[in-house]
């Protein structure tokens, strides 16, 4: 028997939650961001969830050429740019667009022969991670598109705060002094602007979160967003503990029963990307109940509070995190964002798809 830990991708739930950014950013056309190994879903689920995506946006090139063998023609665009000579080179061979953040990969480009490439110029509007300064853009822009092995120059920028109201408006701003006059397509938005800040679709959103189900918002869960969770993550109860009041279970006794109770215990840990920082409390579903996480998270497996569920026992299904507890609630829970989760599931939990 394996263990019991699993993880199930849905591939119409991807499709589901790419049809809802469509229709908040109609009329724009999509990057799929898929870096991390999309979001920890896998890329066999994202080239299936995101077929009609226009594109699929990641920072790994390894990554990139996994997607070309998994059978993607359309456009790759490599968010970090090139990291050296050599990625140029990879990105003609594989027909990727590259993103352009600083003067060196600007050199990188012009030392390169051969097939041409599309590169979006990367503006810096108060993020201060990547990005040429806004003064520059137009120069650089200039730059580029003599050099004749650059294709078409397109502009983006990437917001620090666009899940906050008012958050993105300064960076626009800057973004729009700097362009104005500037031919090419643009792209701002990530998931939260696309959601809520229109002004900021231009021509190409980046979509990355939502696709998958779970909210970039810390005051708004996915479904009040129309999105569907993608990925759940499930196991079973492999034992069951009756507690004394005084009792306490896992490493440092950190929950103590002030009552009689009974415990299961879920084959799932940390070393399976479940947050060790989830304290008591965290909420979980066992046998279709909600109940609570009790005591310290461990390697291997967690403790439940079976209180709500007298029914459960050893083979009882548990969901740590999907459709029934949205994986924000955990992540909200262990003092974290639904992103940091989804990401960190270990190699170790077999994951599938469905339909
Ligand atoms: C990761 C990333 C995105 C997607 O961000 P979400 O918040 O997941 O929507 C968009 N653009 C860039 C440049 C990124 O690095």
């Amino acid at each position: 028997m394996p263990r019991p830990v699993s993880a199930s991708v849905s591939v119409s739930a991807l499709a589901h939650n790419l049809f809802v950014v469509r229709r908040r950013a109609a009329g724009t056309r999509v990057w799929a961001v898929v870096k991390a190994h999309a979001y920890g879903h896998g890329l066999p689920a994202a080239i299936r969830g995101f077929a009609a995506a226009d594109g699929m946006a990641l920072v790994e090139f390894d990554n990139a050429r996994r997607l070309r063998a998994l059978g993607w023609r359309g456009p790759i665009l490599m968010l970090e740019g090139a990291f050296g000579p050599a990625d140029v080179a990879t990105a003609a061979e594989l027909g990727l667009s590259l993103v352009v953040h600083d003067a060196g990969q600007v050199a990188w480009l012009r030392a390169h022969e051969g097939r041409s490439i599309d590169v979006w110029l990367k503006l810096n509007t108060g993020m201060n991670r990547l990005g040429v300064a806004p003064d520059e853009a137009s120069a650089l822009q200039q730059a580029l598109a003599a050099l004749p092995c650059v294709g078409k120059v397109s502009l983006m920028t990437h917001f620090a705060d666009a899940d906050r109201p008012g958050g993105a408006q300064a960076a626009i701003e800057r973004f729009d002094r700097a362009t104005g006059e500037l031919s090419g397509s643009r792209s701002m938005a990530n998931s939260a602007a696309i959601f809520d800040v229109p002004e900021a679709h231009r021509d190409w959103v980046r979509p990355g979160i939502v696709l998958y189900g779970a909210s970039p918002f810390a005051d708004r869960g996915a479904s009040a967003l129309g999105l569907r969770a993608a990925m759940t993550l499930r196991s079973e109860l492999i034992a069951v503990q009756s507690l004394k009041a005084g009792d306490a279970v896992g490493y440092g006794s950190t929950f103590v029963a002030d009552a009689p109770m009974r415990v299961g215990i879920v084959a799932c840990g940390y070393a399976d990307g479940y947050p060790r920082h989830a304290p008591t409390g965290t909420p979980i579903d066992v046998g279709g109940t909600r109940t609570r996480t009790v005591g310290r998270v461990s390697m291997d497996m967690l403790a439940v509070d079976l209180g709500p569920v007298s029914e459960a026992g050893v083979g009882t299904p548990v969901e740590l995190w999907g459709e029934r507890v949205p994986v924000d609630e955990v992540a909200a829970s262990a003092g974290t964002v639904g992103y940091e989760l989804l990401c960190a599931v270990a190699p170790r939990v077999p994951m599938y798809l469905v339909d």
